[in-house]
């Protein structure tokens, strides 16, 4: 998969690959942003404290060195003018410098005994309480705003308490400028948070690039995503849902819509997965996905939709001519031998067109009827474009046929027999096999409902090798027990349409270790006459191999008496429609009578399905109608793979008293 095709799946899922890293660095700078001014904030207050305490202490230390030189007398206040400039000069030597201001003593009770200038001279001391705090040993501070020559001025002032030689206390109050300890501060913060944000920046730039991984990442996972829910994973092709949209996009297309939908299913796939295995059937399967594609030009697209099959769009080949032409190249190509595992594999597709806008404007409708051309396809072989005439599926079959494998493999279809009695004897000559499904859910199921879909799920070679095996063991059981009987089994177009069905009957054959005489197949009319049949000479092999051919639902069909000569068919069985209306209908029974007759000129035995009622039998017998099967000889029963006696019975038992009237 390539970055290319990911967006395109994004896209076409209607999705924009979020943008992480513009939101996570917009996102990171803002809240770095208001991280690194509180810090600033945090900083400088923090820094100012720190300067502040400093400066006090330089003060109080700075004080202490002056304590030494007071005297008692100092505190009592008043002192003399010559002391007074003795203190001058001491304070100014040792205290007073270019940022302290002023400073000054204080008694205890809070009064002045001297000061160096005005600021403090004569003042009340601001704050009593830091005054008393100092007196009980600590040194304290606080910011005091004082006149000055330019108008006033903020000074941090420090009391810093002392006690003279002689146990005399007081208080030392300095006032320093204020600006140069703010300043100081808002250095020292201003550096730290330099450092500090300079460490966030870098730390907020590595995120970008990790950021761009990820979303690289992310965005990559995204349209593997993508890409999975609109392909399919064996085959990489676009699946159902991503071809539902193209060819949606198609349809809603301004003023045109005009394209093809063809239905690619894959004849007798399952057979091959069941003699390859999976694997090999997923490697044919990749095969044949690229073999389709290589046949198509550039304004044309495949998918698979599922199992084995595919699907094409086409916007060029709109007319039936040029779309059967594209389903003739696609077939062509599939029908290429594949080499798989050193053998080589011949496969056929069928194929159905539906166009639109002829035969629909939805996805739904023209996929479905691609899908009906198909299924007629598959009866005659080349690509068939939808009519009005195939559209007859029942919702039930369609329904039906996704349940069919699994029925399969579960072995849900059982097999029933249906006594066919010797007109002549009373006795049971053999058994049709007719097939049932035991369905989970809506109970016994007759062949009616589920034939069809069989067939269109092309599954009708799978069933009759199933039947055919589960009623082969049965006879095999019977002869066993010493009950020498016949066995009809119906076999379908597609049977017969398969080179391999006479071997493949061959080789049951002799696996159940059954006399091939005691089998026969039962064929309808239509089937037999069918050009393909014919032309096959898959009847002609059976019948080499001793098997019998019965002529199913004969009188039904469109085949004349005449053509029966030409028929490989050693029995014809009368369809039961006429059986019903003999009692009735004179010139119903009197066809009867000529076919039987013309049949046995022919060599043909000849049964009668339907017998309902003793008066049939009576009437068939004296018509010379060689056997009977029906309702009143007995009904289909089931037989399970281990066959109990009593169950025999059930299906030989009913011919009993026939016999006995017979006789
Ligand atoms: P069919 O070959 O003509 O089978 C005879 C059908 O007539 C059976 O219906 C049977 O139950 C019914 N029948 C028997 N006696 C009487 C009677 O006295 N009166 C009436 N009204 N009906 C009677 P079923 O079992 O429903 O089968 C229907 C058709 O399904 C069969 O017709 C056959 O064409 C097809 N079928 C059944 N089993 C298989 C199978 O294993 N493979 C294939 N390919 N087709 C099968
Ligand atoms: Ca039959
Ligand atoms: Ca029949």
């Amino acid at each position: 998969m390539t970055a290319a095709t990911h967006a395109g799946s994004l896209a076409a899922l209607g999705q924009r690959p979020p943008r992480l890293v513009l939101r996570v660095v917009v996102y990171s700078a803002l809240t770095l942003g208001i991280g690194a001014a509180t810090l600033l904030v945090f900083l400088r207050q923090f820094e100012r404290g720190r300067a502040e305490h400093a400066a006090m202490l330089e003060a109080s230390v700075v004080t202490q060195t002056v304590v030494d030189r007071l005297v008692p007398g100092d505190l009592r206040g008043a002192s003399e003018p010559a002391r007074r400039r003795q203190l001058d000069r001491l304070f100014r030597a040792r205290v007073l410098d270019g940022e302290t201001l002023a400073a000054a003593i204080a008694r205890p009770d809070g009064r002045l005994v001297y000061a160096t200038g005005p600021s403090l001279a004569g003042q009340r001391l601001a704050s009593a309480e830091k005054l008393r705090a100092a007196l009980r040993g600590t040194v304290e501070s606080e910011q005091v705003a004082v006149p000055s020559a330019d108008g006033g001025a903020k000074v941090l002032r420090t009391y810093a308490p002392f006690r003279l030689a002689g146990g005399a206390t007081g208080v030392f109050v300095v006032d320093r400028r204020y600006a140069p300890i703010a300043s100081a501060a808002k250095r020292a913060a201003i550096a730290v948070a330099a450092v500090l944000e300079l460490a966030l920046l870098a730390l907020w730039l590595c995120l970008i690039p990790i950021m761009r991984t990820v979303t690289r990442r992310i965005n990559r996972q995204l349209e593997t995503i993508a890409h999975l829910a609109l392909h399919d994973e064996l085959t990489g092709s676009p699946n159902r849902t991503e071809f539902g949209s193209r060819l949606d996009e198609v349809l809603q297309r301004e003023g045109r819509g005009r394209c093809a939908v063809l239905f690619i299913d894959l004849d007798r796939f399952k057979d091959v997965n069941d003699t390859l295995g999976h694997e090999r059937g997923n490697e044919l399967l990749r095969l044949v996905a690229g073999r389709i594609r290589d046949a198509l030009g550039p304004r044309e697209r495949m998918a698979r939709l599922g199992g084995d099959e595919f699907a094409v769009l086409s916007e060029t080949a709109v007319e039936p001519e040029s779309a059967v032409a594209l389903a003739q190249r696609v077939r062509a190509s599939v029908a290429e031998p594949c080499e798989i595992a050193g053998m080589s594999i011949e496969l056929r597709a069928s194929v159905g067109i539906a166009l639109a806008p002829r035969h629909g404007t939805t996805r739904d409708e023209l996929l479905r009827r691609a899908d009906i051309a198909m299924y007629a396809a598959k009866q005659d072989g080349p690509p068939r474009v939808f009519t009005e005439e195939l559209d007859d599926r029942s919702p039930v079959r369609l329904a039906v046929t996704g349940e069919l494998r699994r029925a399969l493999e579960r072995r849900e279809l059982v097999v029933f027999f249906q006594p066919q009695v010797d007109l002549r004897t009373g006795a049971v000559r053999g058994v049709e096999a007719l097939v049932r499904w035991q369905h989970p859910v809506r109970g016994l199921l007759g062949p009616h409902e589920f034939l069809t879909a069989v067939e269109h799920a092309g599954l009708s070679r799978t069933l009759t090798r199933y039947v055919l095996d589960e009623s082969l063991r049965q006879l095999r059981g019977w002869k066993e027990e010493g009950r020498d009987l016949g066995l009809a089994v119906n076999v379908s177009a597609r049977d017969l349409a398969d080179a391999r069905f006479p071997a493949e009957v061959a080789e049951a054959l002799a696996r159940h270790g059954v006399d091939p005489a005691a089998l026969e197949l039962e064929v309808t009319e239509d089937v037999l006459m069918s050009d393909g049949v014919r032309g096959g000479r898959r009847l002609e092999q059976l019948v080499e191999h001793g098997v019998r051919v019965a002529i199913d639902d004969f009188g039904v069909g469109y085949s004349s008496l005449g053509q029966l000569r030409s028929l490989p068919a050693q029995v014809l069985k009368i369809d039961r429609s006429f059986v019903a209306r003999m009692g009735t209908s004179a010139s119903d029974a009197a066809i009867v009578r000529s076919i039987i007759g013309l049949a046995h000129q022919l060599g043909l035995d000849v049964v009668a399905e339907g017998v309902e009622s003793p008066a049939h039998v009576a009437w068939l017998r004296e018509a010379g109608c060689d056997a009977a099967q029906g309702f009143l000889l007995g009904r289909p029963q089931p037989h399970g793979a281990g066959l109990t006696a009593a169950a025999q019975d059930m299906v030989v038992a009913q011919a009993i008293p026939l016999r006995r009237a017979f006789a």
